[in-house]
């Protein structure tokens, strides 16, 4: 359909005022179109021709609505860096309704929209930089298999937004199946709305647990909390295998349908570094790379005591009681598919745990390391492999390659089937600080071709793409711990 076309329903925002605020945005002044994405437009049914429509920069800044939207400041609570904060919401966002295409919704939220009741003392601003680092993160998860929000486009202005520095303003329209969080579910508990805590269960189980709408709403909560436990395992199973860090793991940045959400400081390792800190006020590593699975526990029981209105404890420690199995399940298939191994092995964990062992004392690059083991073939010496280990791990890389290469006889697929699928597993092209940092530096020069080019390599990061090679190299040493800011 063309852009006109595209009608908005507004089923959350009429679920009332306990859930929020209705409210027009402030548009963006003089919007210049940063990005349309191609792929997301196909995917709420906008004909891709329609990039070129001059009313995505109106759209995007704000300063014109959708047919039907009715934008609305959703409200939620949740704890930041593990104490509760009751004073959240979208602050510098309005959902602006849902489209319907081919029995899925999705939700388009405005992020840059302006002040809302739940600004507190922001200036409802995003920053180029920030919108630009969302725009990327979720493309690039989404490229990898890893469920994520997304951006229709992107629009920037020179209105001058304070943060350490002057910056200027940009705007996304964020798309997601849901905006719900685990923090909408606190703020509903905390403040007793228990109604309304129901409303919001039987809500978000009708769109995506369809089969327990005419159940109890107890029965529909238990479905929903297991939902919610299975999707956050998986979705921390597939960080962990590719190396992302979120950087900002509060439980109002947790979706409740398990996407990557709300992306701040964020980082994919460079070398295999566990300890990895991507943001820089997180002075104790709450949020470290190899805290990812526990401190999303440790969400998940927030969650679970949100829920303590509806479910008993035994139920409560059943359902959060999945979580460890199931993300050791979700983590050690991707890796063994990381590793070509196609059946299962017991010795599979420990191999891996080997190699990551080795990847940390060798300081080796996480992403290119796996991607030359997708192409190795029993060479001695594994030239490829050893560039990029440092020498004193030489000999462990050898041995641990002897038993990798026994490991291998086990396998029934041919060598070249299984490089051919480590390939499309291991990407080629990944979201580096680094590279984000080079994209962003062109934009804010006004030069935004090295993001259209770096947009379209995350797309296909599995793709050879010739010619691109210095967008999928580790970076120097100076490159390797930019100072992320956390303010956006
Ligand atoms: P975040 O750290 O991005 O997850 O945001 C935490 C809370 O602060 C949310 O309620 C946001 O809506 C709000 N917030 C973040 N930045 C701004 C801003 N510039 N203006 C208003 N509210 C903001
Ligand atoms: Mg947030
Ligand atoms: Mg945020």
């Amino acid at each position: 359909m063309s852009l006109d076309q595209l009608k908005l329903q507004h089923h959350y925002a009429d679920l009332g005022p306990v859930f929020g605020t209705p409210l027009p945005p402030t548009p963006l002044q003089n919007p210049y179109v940063i990005h349309v994405n191609p792929t997301v437009m196909e995917l709420i049914g906008i004909d891709p021709r329609e990039a070129a429509n001059p009313d995505w920069a109106l759209l995007g800044s704000g300063a014109k609505l959708f047919p039907g939207s009715v934008p609305f400041s959703m409200k939620y609570t949740g704890h930041q860096f593990g104490s509760y904060n009751p004073e959240l919401g979208d602050g510098r966002a309005l959902l602006l309704g849902e489209v319907e295409r081919n029995g899925k919704r999705w939700d388009l939220h405005l992020k840059g929209a302006g002040q809302t009741p739940y600004s507190r003392f922001g200036d409802g601003r995003a920053v180029l930089r920030s919108t630009i680092r969302e725009y990327l993160a979720g493309e690039a998860l989404t490229a990898l298999g890893i469920r994520s929000t997304r951006a229709l486009c992107m629009v920037g202005s020179q209105e001058p937004v304070a943060r350490e520095k002057l910056e200027t303003g940009a705007a996304l329209i964020r798309v997601a199946r849901s905006h719900v969080r685990f923090g909408h579910f606190e703020y509903l508990f905390y403040t007793r709305q228990l109604e309304a805590q129901h409303r919001l269960v039987e809500f978000v189980c009708a769109q995506f647990l369809p089969e327990f709408v005419d159940k109890p709403v107890q029965e529909q909560a238990e479905a929903l909390l297991r939902f919610t436990v299975k999707r956050s395992a998986e979705l921390v199973a597939g960080w962990q295998s590719v190396g992302f860090a979120h950087g900002v793991l509060n439980t109002d940045n947790m979706s409740i349908i398990g996407d990557s959400f709300d992306f701040g400081p964020y980082g994919f390792l460079d070398d295999y570094e566990p300890g990895f800190i991507c943001n820089h006020s997180d002075h104790t590593g709450r949020y470290a790379f190899d805290a990812q699975p526990g401190v999303v526990l440790w969400n998940l029981n927030a969650l679970a005591h949100a829920f303590s209105s509806l479910l008993d404890v035994e139920t409560l420690k059943d359902c959060l009681g999945q979580y460890q199995p199931l993300l050791i399940e979700f983590y050690s298939g991707l890796m063994r598919r990381k590793l070509g191994l196609a059946i299962e092995d017991e010795g599979d964990q420990q191999l891996c745990a080997d190699l990551m062992q080795l990847l940390e004392s060798g300081r080796v690059d996480y992403s290119l390391f796996f991607r030359a083991l997708s192409r190795y073939c029993g060479e001695r010496p594994a030239t490829a492999l050893e560039e990029l280990v440092s020498p004193s791990q030489h000999e462990a890389l050898t041995s641990w390659l002897s038993r990798y290469d026994q490991r291998l006889q086990k396998e029934s697929r041919s060598p070249e089937q299984r490089s051919r699928d480590m390939l499309r597993t291991n990407p080629k092209f990944v979201l580096r600080n680094y590279l984000a940092q080079r994209v962003i530096e062109a934009a804010e020069a006004g030069d935004f071709q090295p993001l259209r080019t770096f947009f379209d390599l995350l797309q296909t990061p599995f793709d050879e793409h010739p010619g691109f090679e210095s967008w999928a190299a580790a970076p120097t040493e100076l490159g390797k711990h930019l100072p992320i800011s956390c303010s956006s």
